[in-house]
């Protein structure tokens, strides 16, 4: 795990420099906005400790370039003084977390762990079961590398299947989930939809994924062999 910190402050960075390295980070230190932006733009950095007030570019500035650019690693602020404003400012320009100096480098190294923690849960792009892939960024869905079209529905519907693989899931919370309504009990939407998306998705391949579970609802789930 790589992290940059920009601190014009020669003993405040020395400090988390040092700090950071003993535990077990690589760390590149800089001194000035400017510096720090080409770094920070070069994208090897997992994290970035960013201070407001440094020469040639300020905190804000770095940040926002380098969200403009499209990183989206997470940065924390160091700021001077605890202001509102500053703290709604940096969050608006896509800061993920703020530290008010003086602070302890106990309360740094937790912030710092738990933003790389967060960095990497983020939200899947793809999800898979067996051959079956669904790009959730290009909305589209694949079996053995085949496109497939689906409606809206039928893909919101596969999502959720795929999100929650292995769950039954009941008519009532599909309906609530992919229709953003309540459908009685006895209403056979749920069923016209996953019929037609087993058509699509499972009928011209193996193994079957989605099964119908009696009484309760459906579940994804590919064999455990695959
Ligand atoms: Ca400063």
């Amino acid at each position: 795990m790589k992290i940059l910190i920009v601190e014009d402050e020669p003993k405040t960075g020395d400090y988390l420099r040092q700090g950071l390295i003993e535990a077990g980070f690589v760390v590149d230190l800089v001194r000035d906005g400017l510096d720090g932006l080409h770094l920070a733009l070069s994208g090897e950095h997992d994290l970035i400790v960013l201070d407001v007030m440094l020469p040639s570019l300020d905190g804000w500035g770095v940040l926002q370039t380098v969200r403009r650019a499209g990183h989206e690693m997470p940065v924390l602020f160091l700021t001077a003084r605890d202001q509102v404003e500053d703290r709604v400012r940096g969050l608006e320009l896509g800061a993920d977390d703020y530290l008010v100096k003086p602070f302890a480098f106990s309360e740094l190294l937790a912030r710092v762990r738990t933003l790389l923690r967060r960095g990497k849960s983020k939200e899947p792009e793809m999800l898979r079961a067996a051959d079956l892939e669904l790009d959730l960024l290009r909305r589209r869905a694949t079996r053995g590398g085949a496109r497939i079209d689906l409606t809206a529905k039928e893909f919101a519907l596969l999502e959720l299947l795929l999100r929650r693989q292995g769950e039954v899931l009941p008519r009532s919370l599909i309906a609530s989930q992919v229709w953003d309504m309540n459908f009685d009990s006895d209403t056979n939407v749920i069923e016209v939809a996953v019929r037609r998306l087993r058509a699509k998705v499972d009928e011209p391949f193996e193994p079957k994924l989605i099964r119908t579970v009696r009484g309760m609802g459906y579940v994804l789930e590919a064999p455990e062999a695959m």
